[in-house]
């Protein structure tokens, strides 16, 4: 055993079907009594059967939360939290929301219960995205990290096929980039496999069968597992390309989590072969890139960038960032020339390795 420090992280986490019915008391437990509901404009309706559940609870609504969690959504929010003296948040929704709220907890020190409706992971970590004009900037602070987080299976039942896919994608990143974290350790490390299984598993099920509920338990169980992971320890150059590609290009984040894992895999995977090994039976393959790639045909994954709209010419630009953002921990060493060749191969779609 190589040595580790762990330090587990204090959060409440309610899991399950129909368990949005326990909200009430969740925010009864905080102690609060001054609700603000947060939704996308999108999920506005499952917002607004949260917040008739609440009751006398829910002082307001706000469902404007945006991708990136841009600053200008931010501002608009916070006058509301003040002109309604919130004393609670309560976030229905993706990684976007969930992001609000964060970006709220941090200026207010507001209770967050969040209740997830993709397989982002976001509820799970201390991790906060920002974007202004442009740019994107990330912190880890304990303050951001949600109190409470609601698993109800029941309400990503409406998640649509693609962004199932994407999305739980996304969180199997979290898995792959926490395996050769710097700070890994045993608990992470094992949930960072049965996170993978769980989500490879069922992913295709959903596909075949969006309505499958087994299936899409077994892949929120997942999403907390990957989400855990990307929580407790710190990621690599996958995370850094796709945090500068939507925060830069505001490329739609799971798809491109999507469509970049499979080149960093295939560039990572050869400097950790321990690693990939315990990775690849979680697949169910003969090699983590192999199990991943077959999982994206089994499920339609998109395959590159150019596909999610990004420019040729725009690729040059994201060199410098990504690699000023790099961590040096990365397994294999990353240079201005590595990193465009990955990019020019991830936005035509070339097979990666
Ligand atoms: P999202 O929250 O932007 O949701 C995408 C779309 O799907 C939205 O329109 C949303 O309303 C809709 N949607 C969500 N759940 C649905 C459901 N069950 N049924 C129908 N429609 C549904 O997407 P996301 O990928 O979850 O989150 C992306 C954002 O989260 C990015 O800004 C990213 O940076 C951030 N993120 C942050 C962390 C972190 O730890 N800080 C982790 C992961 C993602």
């Amino acid at each position: 055993m190589e040595p580790f420090v762990y330090q587990a992280q204090s959060q409440r986490v309610v899991f399950g079907s129909g368990t949005i019915a326990a909200v009430c008391e969740e925010v009864n437990r905080l102690g609060c009594s001054r609700v603000l509901v947060l939704s996308t404009p999108q999920q506005e309706e499952s917002a607004a059967t949260v917040a008739r559940g609440l009751g006398k609870l829910r002082v307001g609504t706000f469902a404007k939360a945006a991708m990136h969690t841009p600053n200008e959504v931010t501002e608009r929010a916070l006058r509301l939290v003040a002109q309604l003296k919130a004393d609670s948040i309560v976030s229905l929704g993706g990684g976007s929301t969930t992001g609000l709220g964060k970006a709220i907890a941090l200026r207010t020190e507001l209770p967050q219960i969040v209740v997830p409706t993709t397989y982002a992971g976001s509820e799970a970590t201390p991790i906060l995205g920002e974007t202004q004009d442009g740019r994107k900037t990330t912190m880890r602070s304990a303050s951001v990290l949600p109190e409470v987080i609601v698993y109800d299976v029941e309400l990503t039942m409406s998640l649509p096929i693609a962004l199932s896919v994407t999305s739980g994608l996304n969180a199997i990143a979290h898995a792959v980039e926490a395996r050769y974290a710097r700070e890994r350790n045993p608990v992470i490390s094992l949930l960072a496999l049965e996170g993978t299984r769980a989500l490879a598993s069922a992913l295709p099920l959903i596909v075949a069968n969006p309505r499958d509920r087994d299936a899409r338990s077994d892949a929120l169980y997942g999403a907390w597992a990957c989400g855990t992971c990307l929580g407790a320890v710190g990621m690599a150059l996958h995370h850094k390309i796709c945090h500068v590609l939507g925060g830069t290009f505001n490329l739609p984040h799971a798809e491109t989590h999507a469509v970049v894992l499979p080149y960093v895999l295939a560039l990572n995977a050869p400097a950790v072969p321990e690693l990939d090994r315990r990775m690849a039976e979680a697949f169910g393959a003969d090699s983590a890139l192999a199990g991943l790639l077959a999982l994206r045909d089994e499920t339609g994954a998109p395959r590159s960038l150019r596909s999610l709209g990004l420019d040729e010419n725009q690729l040059r630009e994201a060199v410098r960032p990504i690699l000023d953002a790099s961590p040096e921990h990365n397994p294999m060493p990353v240079t201005a020339e590595n990193i465009e060749a990955l990019l020019r191969a991830a936005w035509a779609g070339k097979e990666p390795g």
